[in-house]
Protein backbone atom coordinates (compact mmCIF):
# COMPACT_ATOMS: atom_id res chain seq x y z
CA UNK A 1 0.00 0.00 0.00
CA UNK A 2 1.45 3.82 -0.75
CA UNK A 3 1.68 5.48 2.45
CA UNK A 4 1.30 9.07 2.07
CA UNK A 5 3.56 9.81 5.09
CA UNK A 6 6.60 7.14 3.83
CA UNK A 7 9.63 8.80 1.78
CA UNK A 8 9.76 7.64 -2.13
CA UNK A 9 12.08 5.31 -1.54
CA UNK A 10 10.55 3.93 1.20
CA UNK A 11 7.12 3.69 -0.18
CA UNK A 12 8.90 1.41 -3.41
CA UNK A 13 9.89 -1.23 -0.81
CA UNK A 14 7.22 -0.72 1.98
CA UNK A 15 -2.62 -6.58 49.16
CA UNK A 16 -1.36 -10.39 48.80
CA UNK A 17 -4.03 -12.78 49.15
CA UNK A 18 -2.09 -14.96 52.11
CA UNK A 19 -2.24 -11.67 54.04
CA UNK A 20 -6.15 -11.44 53.73
CA UNK A 21 -6.42 -15.21 54.46
CA UNK A 22 -4.62 -14.98 57.61
CA UNK A 23 -7.02 -11.94 58.39
CA UNK A 24 -9.67 -13.70 60.72
CA UNK A 25 -11.54 -11.55 62.73
CA UNK A 26 -10.25 -10.06 65.53
CA UNK A 27 -12.36 -11.42 68.22
CA UNK A 28 -11.57 -14.76 66.76
CA UNK A 29 -7.76 -14.00 66.33
CA UNK A 30 -7.72 -12.05 70.51
CA UNK A 31 -9.40 -15.71 71.26
CA UNK A 32 -7.02 -17.81 69.79
CA UNK A 33 -4.30 -16.10 71.79
CA UNK A 34 -6.23 -16.61 75.03
CA UNK A 35 -6.71 -19.73 74.52
CA UNK A 36 -10.35 -19.77 74.98
CA UNK A 37 -12.88 -21.32 72.09
CA UNK A 38 -13.37 -19.25 68.96
CA UNK A 39 -16.92 -18.92 68.85
CA UNK A 40 -19.51 -20.84 66.87
CA UNK A 41 -19.95 -20.24 63.29
CA UNK A 42 -23.55 -18.24 62.83
CA UNK A 43 -23.63 -19.29 59.29
CA UNK A 44 -25.50 -22.09 58.82
CA UNK A 45 -24.94 -24.56 55.58
CA UNK A 46 -27.29 -22.94 53.50
CA UNK A 47 -25.99 -19.31 54.01
CA UNK A 48 -22.63 -20.75 53.90
CA UNK A 49 -23.26 -22.18 50.44
CA UNK A 50 -24.06 -18.87 48.83
CA UNK A 51 -21.49 -17.04 50.20
CA UNK A 52 -18.61 -19.78 48.48
CA UNK A 53 -21.17 -18.91 45.48
CA UNK A 54 -20.53 -15.25 45.43
CA UNK A 55 -17.28 -15.79 46.34
CA UNK A 56 -16.62 -18.17 43.25
CA UNK A 57 -18.60 -15.51 41.25
CA UNK A 58 -15.85 -12.81 41.95
CA UNK A 59 -12.76 -15.30 41.03
CA UNK A 60 -14.76 -16.10 37.51
CA UNK A 61 -15.05 -12.24 37.09
CA UNK A 62 -11.42 -11.08 37.76
CA UNK A 63 -10.36 -14.35 36.46
CA UNK A 64 -12.70 -13.57 33.33
CA UNK A 65 -13.79 -10.64 33.30
CA UNK A 66 -13.01 -7.16 32.13
CA UNK A 67 -8.91 -6.10 31.37
CA UNK A 68 -7.29 -4.08 29.57
CA UNK A 69 -7.37 -3.40 25.97
CA UNK A 70 -3.72 -3.62 26.30
CA UNK A 71 -4.01 -7.26 27.93
CA UNK A 72 -6.69 -8.83 26.19
CA UNK A 73 -5.81 -11.87 23.10
CA UNK A 74 -6.89 -10.75 19.68
CA UNK A 75 -9.79 -12.90 19.97
CA UNK A 76 -11.41 -11.13 22.58
CA UNK A 77 -10.59 -7.91 21.21
CA UNK A 78 -12.32 -8.72 17.80
CA UNK A 79 -15.57 -9.97 19.83
CA UNK A 80 -15.12 -6.16 21.47
CA UNK A 81 -14.65 -4.51 18.54
CA UNK A 82 -18.02 -6.33 16.66
CA UNK A 83 -20.30 -5.30 19.72
CA UNK A 84 -18.64 -1.42 19.91
CA UNK A 85 -19.42 -2.07 15.85
CA UNK A 86 -22.99 -3.30 16.67
CA UNK A 87 -23.73 -0.43 19.05
CA UNK A 88 -22.34 2.39 17.35
CA UNK A 89 -24.26 1.59 14.32
CA UNK A 90 -27.71 1.56 16.06
CA UNK A 91 -26.71 4.45 17.97
CA UNK A 92 -25.78 6.63 15.11
CA UNK A 93 -27.77 5.13 12.67
CA UNK A 94 -25.02 4.49 10.08
CA UNK A 95 -22.37 1.68 9.53
CA UNK A 96 -19.74 2.08 11.66
CA UNK A 97 -15.98 0.47 11.53
CA UNK A 98 -13.84 -0.06 14.34
CA UNK A 99 -10.16 -0.87 13.12
CA UNK A 100 -7.83 -2.97 15.06
CA UNK A 101 -4.72 -1.99 13.13
CA UNK A 102 -1.56 -2.82 14.69
CA UNK A 103 1.42 -0.65 15.09
CA UNK A 104 3.35 -0.58 11.14
CA UNK A 105 7.17 -2.83 11.82
CA UNK A 106 10.19 -0.27 11.68
CA UNK A 107 7.73 2.62 11.56
CA UNK A 108 8.20 5.37 15.06
CA UNK A 109 6.15 8.49 13.99
CA UNK A 110 7.33 11.70 14.53
CA UNK A 111 5.66 15.07 13.74
CA UNK A 112 7.14 18.67 12.63
CA UNK A 113 5.73 22.35 12.66
CA UNK A 114 7.08 24.92 10.68
CA UNK A 115 5.85 27.92 12.92
CA UNK A 116 7.06 30.56 9.77
CA UNK A 117 4.81 28.93 7.92
CA UNK A 118 1.64 28.60 10.56
CA UNK A 119 -1.04 31.97 10.36
CA UNK A 120 -3.22 31.02 12.72
CA UNK A 121 -5.90 29.88 10.64
CA UNK A 122 -7.16 26.80 12.99
CA UNK A 123 -8.54 24.96 10.01
CA UNK A 124 -6.19 22.22 11.92
CA UNK A 125 -8.85 22.24 14.57
CA UNK A 126 -11.75 21.90 12.80
CA UNK A 127 -10.83 19.27 11.36
CA UNK A 128 -9.27 17.71 14.18
CA UNK A 129 -12.73 17.86 15.65
CA UNK A 130 -14.05 15.97 12.72
CA UNK A 131 -12.31 13.40 12.47
CA UNK A 132 -12.01 12.16 15.97
CA UNK A 133 -15.61 12.69 17.01
CA UNK A 134 -14.72 15.16 19.47
CA UNK A 135 -17.81 16.60 21.42
CA UNK A 136 -19.48 19.71 20.36
CA UNK A 137 -21.45 20.45 23.02
CA UNK A 138 -19.71 21.16 25.61
CA UNK A 139 -16.74 21.34 22.77
CA UNK A 140 -13.48 19.42 23.48
CA UNK A 141 -10.71 20.45 21.17
CA UNK A 142 -7.43 18.71 21.23
CA UNK A 143 -5.54 21.12 19.26
CA UNK A 144 -5.00 24.25 20.40
CA UNK A 145 -3.54 27.08 18.77
CA UNK A 146 -1.57 29.70 20.86
CA UNK A 147 -1.55 33.61 19.75
CA UNK A 148 2.13 34.66 20.86
CA UNK A 149 3.38 38.16 20.63
CA UNK A 150 6.86 38.50 18.74
CA UNK A 151 8.55 40.45 20.84
CA UNK A 152 8.71 38.40 23.85
CA UNK A 153 9.18 35.21 21.85
CA UNK A 154 7.37 31.59 22.69
CA UNK A 155 6.56 32.58 26.10
CA UNK A 156 3.11 30.14 27.47
CA UNK A 157 2.29 32.80 30.45
CA UNK A 158 1.40 34.94 27.82
CA UNK A 159 0.18 32.77 25.13
CA UNK A 160 -3.64 33.74 24.04
CA UNK A 161 -5.89 30.69 23.19
CA UNK A 162 -8.83 32.39 22.53
CA UNK A 163 -7.55 35.22 19.80
CA UNK A 164 -10.40 36.44 17.74
CA UNK A 165 -9.15 38.79 15.24
CA UNK A 166 -11.06 39.96 12.00
CA UNK A 167 -8.32 38.72 10.15
CA UNK A 168 -5.02 36.05 10.67
CA UNK A 169 -2.38 36.67 11.24
CA UNK A 170 -2.80 39.35 13.31
CA UNK A 171 0.55 42.01 13.06
CA UNK A 172 3.04 41.29 15.86
CA UNK A 173 1.83 38.03 16.37
CA UNK A 174 2.78 34.57 16.14
CA UNK A 175 0.77 31.10 16.56
CA UNK A 176 2.25 27.75 18.22
CA UNK A 177 -0.07 25.11 17.81
CA UNK A 178 -0.07 22.85 20.62
CA UNK A 179 -1.42 19.24 21.14
CA UNK A 180 -0.53 15.88 22.74
CA UNK A 181 3.70 15.58 22.00
CA UNK A 182 3.69 11.98 22.11
CA UNK A 183 6.40 12.27 24.72
CA UNK A 184 9.52 9.65 24.78
CA UNK A 185 9.54 10.09 28.06
CA UNK A 186 5.91 10.65 28.84
CA UNK A 187 4.69 11.71 32.39
CA UNK A 188 1.25 10.98 32.03
CA UNK A 189 1.26 7.04 31.37
CA UNK A 190 4.08 7.00 34.74
CA UNK A 191 0.92 8.36 36.89
CA UNK A 192 -1.49 6.39 36.06
CA UNK A 193 -2.86 4.25 38.40
CA UNK A 194 -4.36 1.80 36.40
CA UNK A 195 -2.01 1.35 33.75
CA UNK A 196 -4.84 3.21 31.57
CA UNK A 197 -2.53 4.73 29.45
CA UNK A 198 0.59 3.78 27.32
CA UNK A 199 3.11 4.27 24.54
CA UNK A 200 2.53 1.97 20.92
CA UNK A 201 5.57 0.81 19.69
CA UNK A 202 5.03 3.11 16.87
CA UNK A 203 5.44 5.93 19.17
CA UNK A 204 1.68 6.33 19.66
CA UNK A 205 0.54 7.31 23.20
CA UNK A 206 -2.81 5.64 23.77
CA UNK A 207 -5.65 5.71 26.37
CA UNK A 208 -8.08 2.52 27.34
CA UNK A 209 -11.22 4.68 27.14
CA UNK A 210 -13.28 1.96 28.99
CA UNK A 211 -9.75 1.27 31.48
CA UNK A 212 -10.11 4.82 32.85
CA UNK A 213 -11.41 5.47 35.65
CA UNK A 214 -11.27 9.62 35.61
CA UNK A 215 -9.02 10.24 38.30
CA UNK A 216 -7.54 13.25 35.84
CA UNK A 217 -3.56 12.44 37.83
CA UNK A 218 -2.35 12.25 33.62
CA UNK A 219 -3.71 15.58 33.31
CA UNK A 220 -2.09 16.98 35.98
CA UNK A 221 1.70 15.39 34.79
CA UNK A 222 1.18 16.65 31.47
CA UNK A 223 2.78 20.26 31.25
CA UNK A 224 1.88 20.95 27.68
CA UNK A 225 -2.00 20.71 28.74
CA UNK A 226 -3.15 18.10 25.91
CA UNK A 227 -5.25 15.77 27.59
CA UNK A 228 -9.01 16.67 28.01
CA UNK A 229 -11.32 15.55 30.36
CA UNK A 230 -14.97 14.83 29.85
CA UNK A 231 -16.98 16.14 32.54
CA UNK A 232 -20.35 15.87 30.44
CA UNK A 233 -21.45 13.03 28.68
CA UNK A 234 -20.27 14.17 24.90
CA UNK A 235 -22.35 15.46 21.70
CA UNK A 236 -21.89 13.64 18.66
CA UNK A 237 -24.71 14.37 16.07
CA UNK A 238 -25.11 11.41 13.71
CA UNK A 239 -24.92 13.21 10.36
CA UNK A 240 -21.34 14.52 12.27
CA UNK A 241 -19.76 11.21 13.18
CA UNK A 242 -17.02 9.61 11.15
CA UNK A 243 -17.88 6.07 11.30
CA UNK A 244 -14.45 4.98 10.22
CA UNK A 245 -12.79 4.43 13.77
CA UNK A 246 -10.09 2.86 15.94
CA UNK A 247 -10.52 1.22 19.04
CA UNK A 248 -7.57 3.13 20.21
CA UNK A 249 -8.77 6.17 18.78
CA UNK A 250 -11.45 8.12 17.55
CA UNK A 251 -14.49 5.91 18.58
CA UNK A 252 -16.95 7.93 21.11
CA UNK A 253 -15.72 8.13 24.80
CA UNK A 254 -18.13 8.11 27.78
CA UNK A 255 -18.59 11.10 30.24
CA UNK A 256 -15.82 10.99 33.27
CA UNK A 257 -12.87 9.71 31.04
CA UNK A 258 -9.65 11.68 30.15
CA UNK A 259 -8.88 11.46 26.04
CA UNK A 260 -6.21 13.32 23.59
CA UNK A 261 -4.60 13.23 19.79
CA UNK A 262 -3.60 10.20 18.97
CA UNK A 263 -1.89 11.13 15.36
CA UNK A 264 -4.87 10.17 13.99
CA UNK A 265 -4.02 6.51 14.28
CA UNK A 266 -7.28 5.60 12.48
CA UNK A 267 -5.64 6.90 9.40
CA UNK A 268 -1.96 6.79 10.33
CA UNK A 269 -1.84 3.12 10.86
CA UNK A 270 -3.39 3.17 7.10
CA UNK A 271 -0.96 5.05 5.58
CA UNK A 272 -2.33 8.36 5.22
CA UNK A 273 -1.33 12.15 6.75
CA UNK A 274 -3.29 12.57 9.95
CA UNK A 275 -6.18 14.93 9.29
CA UNK A 276 -4.62 17.92 10.71
CA UNK A 277 -1.74 17.48 8.33
CA UNK A 278 -3.91 17.38 5.33
CA UNK A 279 -5.97 19.80 6.11
CA UNK A 280 -3.38 22.69 6.91
CA UNK A 281 -3.99 25.36 3.73
CA UNK A 282 0.09 26.53 5.34
CA UNK A 283 1.46 22.94 4.34
CA UNK A 284 3.06 24.21 7.82
CA UNK A 285 2.54 20.54 9.55
CA UNK A 286 4.62 17.45 8.51
CA UNK A 287 4.58 13.67 9.67
CA UNK A 288 6.30 10.52 8.80
CA UNK A 289 8.78 7.69 10.25
CA UNK A 290 11.72 9.15 12.43
CA UNK A 291 13.14 5.59 11.63
CA UNK A 292 13.30 6.59 7.54
CA UNK A 293 16.42 8.33 6.72
CA UNK A 294 14.78 9.32 3.52
CA UNK A 295 11.64 10.49 5.03
CA UNK A 296 10.89 14.52 5.31
CA UNK A 297 10.73 14.07 9.05
CA UNK A 298 14.25 13.12 9.19
CA UNK A 299 15.36 15.47 6.74
CA UNK A 300 14.11 18.30 9.00
CA UNK A 301 15.71 17.44 11.68
CA UNK A 302 19.07 17.33 10.12
CA UNK A 303 18.66 20.51 7.99
CA UNK A 304 16.57 22.76 9.79
CA UNK A 305 16.49 24.77 12.89
CA UNK A 306 14.66 22.50 15.36
CA UNK A 307 13.01 23.30 18.76
CA UNK A 308 10.63 21.95 21.61
CA UNK A 309 8.17 22.65 24.33
CA UNK A 310 9.66 22.78 27.43
CA UNK A 311 13.03 20.74 26.54
CA UNK A 312 13.81 21.63 30.33
CA UNK A 313 11.53 18.54 31.42
CA UNK A 314 13.14 15.75 29.53
CA UNK A 315 9.24 14.84 28.19
CA UNK A 316 11.45 14.20 24.99
CA UNK A 317 8.33 14.82 22.67
CA UNK A 318 8.34 13.51 18.91
CA UNK A 319 6.50 16.81 18.40
CA UNK A 320 9.23 19.62 16.82
CA UNK A 321 8.84 22.80 15.67
CA UNK A 322 11.17 24.05 13.75
CA UNK A 323 11.63 27.55 11.15
CA UNK A 324 11.15 26.40 7.33
CA UNK A 325 12.34 29.74 6.06
FE1 LIG B 1 1.54 12.63 27.78
FE2 LIG B 1 1.21 15.29 27.65
FE3 LIG B 1 3.43 14.18 26.61
FE4 LIG B 1 1.04 13.78 25.39
S1 LIG B 1 2.13 15.78 25.69
S2 LIG B 1 2.60 12.21 25.85
S3 LIG B 1 -0.34 13.73 27.16
S4 LIG B 1 2.83 14.20 28.78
Amino acid sequence: MTKQWMSERANASEPAPAERSAGAPASERAGRRAGTKPPASSLSRREFGSVAAAAAAGFLLTACGPRRLHDISKDRLRQAIKTWEREYTEKFGKAVTVSDAPPIPGVLFAYALDLSRCNGNRACVEACVAENNQSRDPQVQWIRVLSMDKDKGIDFSDADPYYAPQQVPEPGRFYVPTACQHCRNAPCTKVCPVGATWTEPDGIVVIDYDWCIGCRCCMAACPYGARHFNWATPSLPSDQVNTSMHYLGNRPRPRGVVEKCTWCIQRTRAGRYPACVEVCPTGARKFGNLLDPESEIRYILENKRVLLLKPELNTMPKFFYFYGT
